[in-house]
C-alpha cells in the first residue's frame, strides 16, 4: 500500500525533516517489486530509509516513493554458519539471532544502530571490522528485477558502495564462525561501554556526520581544533562529547544541522587545507554550498 505524505522524522535517529511524498512498508520481494514497478510507472523516484540513522531529510520533505522494508525483509535466521538477513533487519535482530546460534564475527556491528541493507549501502564499520569482511552476498531488487551480487561486485569502500538510487538490498548473506554465546555477549558489553565513554549514544544524532579525511586527520579532531564543540545552530549543536556528531537540542531542523555542517567545512578547510565530505546522506534536495 502506498501511503502519500508520511512524516519521516520519525523514521530518523535524528528526528529532523519534512515528509516523504509516497511511503510504503514492503513485507516481502513481491511486495516490493510491485512498489518499483509503481514509482517506475508513475515517474517517481525511489530512497530507501533503513534505520535512518545516517540520513539527513530535507524539512520540505522528499518528493520520492521512500521504502521502508518491513515484514520478512527485516526478520533474519541462522543457516548453518551464515545469518540470512533481509535487507530491513536491524543490526540489533541480526547480532542476537547469530549470538544465539552460537556465531560470532558481528560483534564489531553492534554499536552501529541501522540495518543489514543500510549497512550495504554505506558498507558501514567499526573497530576496524566492515560489511565487507563479513558479508557474503546481496539480493539487489529494482524495477527490472531482482539479482544476487556477490560482495566483490558490490564496491564497497570506506563508507561506500557502488549501489545506485533505485537499488535496494533485500536480503544479504552474511559469513561468520562459531563461537560461545558466552564471548559474542562479553566482547559486545565491552565495545559499547567503549562507545558510550566517547560518543553521545544517549542523544539524536545521525552518526558520524564527515567521513575521515584520512587515517592521520580524524573529522572530529580538525573540528575539536577549530574550536567549534557545543557550538549551536538553533537547535542544533556540535556535539561536546564528539565533534564529528551534530546533536539535536530540542526543536533542530535539518536547515540548522546544514548551517552546522558548512561552518566547520569552512572552519576545517581553512585551518587544515582540507574539504570534509560528508558522510551522512542526503535526502531530498539538501546540498553543502561550495567552498
Ligand atoms: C549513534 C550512532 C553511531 C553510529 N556509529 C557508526 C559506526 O560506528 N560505523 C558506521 O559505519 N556507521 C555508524 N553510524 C551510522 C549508521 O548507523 C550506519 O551508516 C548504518 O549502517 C546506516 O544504516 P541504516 O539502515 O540506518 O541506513 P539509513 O541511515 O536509513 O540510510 C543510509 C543510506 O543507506 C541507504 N539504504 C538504507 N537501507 C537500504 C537498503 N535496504 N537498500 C539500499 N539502500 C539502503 C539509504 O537510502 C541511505 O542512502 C552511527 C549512527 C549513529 C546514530
Amino acid at each position: 500500500m502506498i501511503e502519500e505524505n508520511v512524516s519521516l522524522a520519525r523514521h530518523t535517529t535524528i528526528g529532523t525533516g519534512g515528509a516523504a511524498r509516497w511511503f510504503a512498508r514492503p513485507e516481502s520481494v513481491e511486495a516490493l517489486q510491485e512498489a518499483l514497478r509503481w514509482a517506475r510507472d508513475a515517474g517517481a523516484r525511489v530512497e530507501v530509509i533503513g534505520l535512518g540513522s545516517n540520513v539527513l531529510v530535507h524539512d520540505d520533505g522528499v518528493d520520492a516513493l521512500v521504502l521502508r522494508l518491513a515484514g520478512e525483509l527485516a526478520a533474519a535466521e541462522v543457516d548453518g554458519t551464515e545469518l540470512v538477513a533481509g535487507g530491513g533487519a536491524t543490526n540489533a535482530v541480526c547480532l542476537h539471532r547469530a549470538r544465539d546460534a552460537g556465531l560470532a564475527g558481528f560483534e564489531f556491528a553492534s554499536a552501529i544502530p541501522g540495518t543489514a541493507g543500510g549497512g550495504v549501502r554505506m558498507n558501514a564499520g567499526a573497530y576496524g571490522r566492515e560489511w565487507r569482511d563479513v558479508l557474503v552476498d546481496a539480493l539487489v531488487v529494482d524495477a527490472d528485477g531482482a539479482r544476487t551480487v556477490p560482495v566483490a561486485q558490490l564496491g564497497l569502500a570506506y563508507r561506500r558502495s557502488s549501489l545506485v538510487p533505485g537499488e535496494v538490498v533485500a536480503r544479504v548473506r552474511f559469513r561468520l564462525e562459531p563461537g560461545s554465546p558466552e564471548a559474542v555477549k562479553k566482547k559486545v558489553s565491552e565495545l559499547l561501554a567503549q562507545r558510550k565513554a566517547t560518543q553521545p549514544t544517549n542523544k539524536r544524532t545521525f552518526g558520524s556526520v564527515f567521513k575521515n579525511p584520512s587515517p592521520e586527520l580524524g573529522a572530529g579532531r580538525a573540528i575539536e581544533a577549530c574550536g567549534l564543540k557545543g557550538h549551536r545552530i538553533g537547535g542544533a549543536l556540535i556535539s561536546p562529547r564528539h565533534a564529528n556528531f551534530i546533536e539535536n537540542g530540542g526543536g533542530a531542523t535539518s536547515a540548522d544541522c546544514i548551517a552546522l555542517m558548512t561552518e566547520a567545512r569552512r572552519r576545517v578547510h581553512e585551518r587544515f587545507g582540507v574539504e570534509l565530505e560528508h558522510e551522512v546522506q542526503f535526502l531530498g534536495p539538501l546540498e553543502l554550498p561550495p567552498l
